[in-house]
């Protein structure tokens, strides 16, 4: 088998309502950790189950794409919003495999909560025939994995980020990253209470922020 050489595309998936600094510092080291050549934050409808986000998905494809203008490697991919209702996982991968070609190294990165809930994914099982997992873990992780997981991933698991880049898909990598204390939810809370949330996020959709959204009073 021939080395693959191309720099890896990862994937970062998420609701972003709205971006923060916890979604850009582990996005950020992991452009770092693995060399990669893009990484794409990708904000998505949310499930039926799930209460809708607070923003539309134009307002939110618009905050990102102030917070990755100065962040050379990270960019928006919005292809989930531009397709009514929920996309899958799987249909996004494949998609983007089939734009990068077979050879690049395709990495999708997720939370080790939701790794732990993988198997009920719409077709699980073929997420790796088109990328790798990347898990990011942090400290005091714990939970055991569902036993038919746990076989499923001890055939695809590797210990180095080395190991992502010598193949286009198939493995399964746990990374420890850095856990800021900010989540979405926390922020559209202080802004519906009037107050600022300057420093939680780039300064730029903060300005924007402020113009009125989440209740904040418009400056
Ligand atoms: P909400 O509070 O509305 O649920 P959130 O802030 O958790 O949102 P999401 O858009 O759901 O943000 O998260 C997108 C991705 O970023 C997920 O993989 C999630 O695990 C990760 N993430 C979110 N916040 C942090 C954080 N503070 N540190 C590290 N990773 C984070």
């Amino acid at each position: 088998m021939t080395a693959v050489t191309a720099a890896p595309v990862a994937l970062l998936g998420g609701t972003f309502d709205p971006v923060h600094y916890g979604h850009l510092r582990p996005a950020i080291e992991l452009l770092e950790k693995l060399n990669l050549a893009e990484l794409r934050l990708v904000p998505g409808q949310v499930p039926p189950h799930r209460p809708p986000p607070r923003l539309s998905a134009e307002r939110r494809c618009a905050l990102l794409e102030q917070a990755v203008a100065d962040i050379p490697g990270l960019v928006v991919d919005s292809r989930e919003l531009e397709r009514p209702g929920p996309s899958y996982t799987v249909d996004t991968l494949r998609a983007l495999r089939d734009e990068i070609g077979p050879e690049r190294p395709l990495i999708f990165i997720m939370g080790s909560d939701a790794f732990r809930g993988l198997m009920q994914w719409h077709r699980w099982e073929a997420l790796t025939r088109y990328a790798h997992l990347l898990v990011t873990t942090r400290g005091g992780d714990s939970g055991e994995l569902p036993p038919a997981l746990a076989t499923w991933l001890a055939a695809r698991e590797v210990e180095t980020a080395e190991r992502l880049r010598a193949a286009p898909a198939g493995s399964v990598l746990f990374q420890a990253v850095s856990r800021l204390q900010i989540s979405a939810t926390a922020i559209r809370r202080l802004l519906a209470r009037g107050y600022s949330v300057r420093g939680l996020m780039p300064e730029a959709v903060w300005r924007e922020v402020r113009r009125g959204c989440y209740g904040y009073p418009q400056i």
